[in-house]
């Protein structure tokens, strides 16, 4: 069973002086032996967070990346100048990518294969919208947006990916997907990810995000197929997200 992960996900959200809160919360608190912690914070506060990180169990990750190493592509981060100022981790098609800033199955895949290759752990994001639920096929979208990527992948690569089953209507909305849901749509990845091998389906750890809370992260957390949580607003409260990785051990 794969060690628990609680991300968190800033968005375009917090401040230096959040940065510093959470590193003298996380330096203090006393948190589950088996637990990893990441935070996914915007790209000016990397360097600072990884300074207020130091000696705290959190790992620091981006939000995105470029699908190229370097060059004329003004405004984009390269993977390479992530790992740069320590980010270990990487989000690849979150949900917001995807609807906001047209990064269809090709572009997440460019990004993780880029991920990758600099050594950044990719958190693959794969979610149904509303629309896609309600006419049966959330299911199915989801194992292909697995398979658009994870079948291009050599099983060295699969075998390092981390993945994150954000329903599209449960980001940001307050409305959770119940535990049941949640579980049905991580077995359904875990079987698939069997198919390519036991083995990788044992090992990769499958979050659950959307409108996860310090209230109902237990239940989520408490599904079989539930690893860990990738966690937006309730991560920048640092007394909710410490109960978040509480609830996680
Ligand atoms: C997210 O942005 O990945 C997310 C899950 O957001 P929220 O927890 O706010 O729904």
């Amino acid at each position: 069973m794969p060690t628990p992960l609680i991300a968190g996900n800033w968005k375009m959200n917090g401040s230096l002086n959040l940065v510093e809160s959470f590193g003298q919360a996380l330096a203090d608190a006393d948190l589950p032996s088996r637990l990893e912690v990441a935070l996914m914070v915007p790209f000016p506060y990397l360097e600072p967070a990884a300074r207020a990180l130091a000696g705290t169990r959190a790992a620091l990750g981006g939000q995105t990346l470029s699908d190229q190493p370097s060059g004329a592509f003004t405004g984009e981060v390269s993977g390479e100048m992530l790992r740069d100022v320590g980010a270990r981790l990487v989000l690849v098609g979150h949900s917001e990518r995807r609807t906001l800033f047209g990064e269809d199955d090709a572009a997440v895949l460019a990004r993780v294969r880029r991920a990758l290759d600099v050594g950044l752990t990719p958190v693959l994001c794969l979610g149904e919208t509303l629309e896609e639920r309600d006419a049966g096929r959330g299911e199915a979208v989801v194992i292909g947006q697995l398979e658009a990527v994870a079948d291009a992948l050599e099983a060295d690569q699969r075998s390092r990916l981390v993945i994150a089953y954000e329903p599209v209507w449960a980001i940001g909305t307050g409305r959770t997907a119940s535990p049941e849901q949640a579980q049905s749509v991580h077995a359904a990845i875990r079987r698939r990810l069997a198919t390519y091998d036991d083995a990788l389906a044992e090992r990769v750890p499958l979050l659950y995000g959307g409108s996860m809370k310090a209230d109902n992260a237990a239940d989520l957390l408490a599904q079989p197929d539930i690893d860990g949580g990738l966690v937006g607003g309730a991560s920048l409260k640092i007394d909710d997200f410490l109960a978040i990785c509480q609830s996680a051990g």
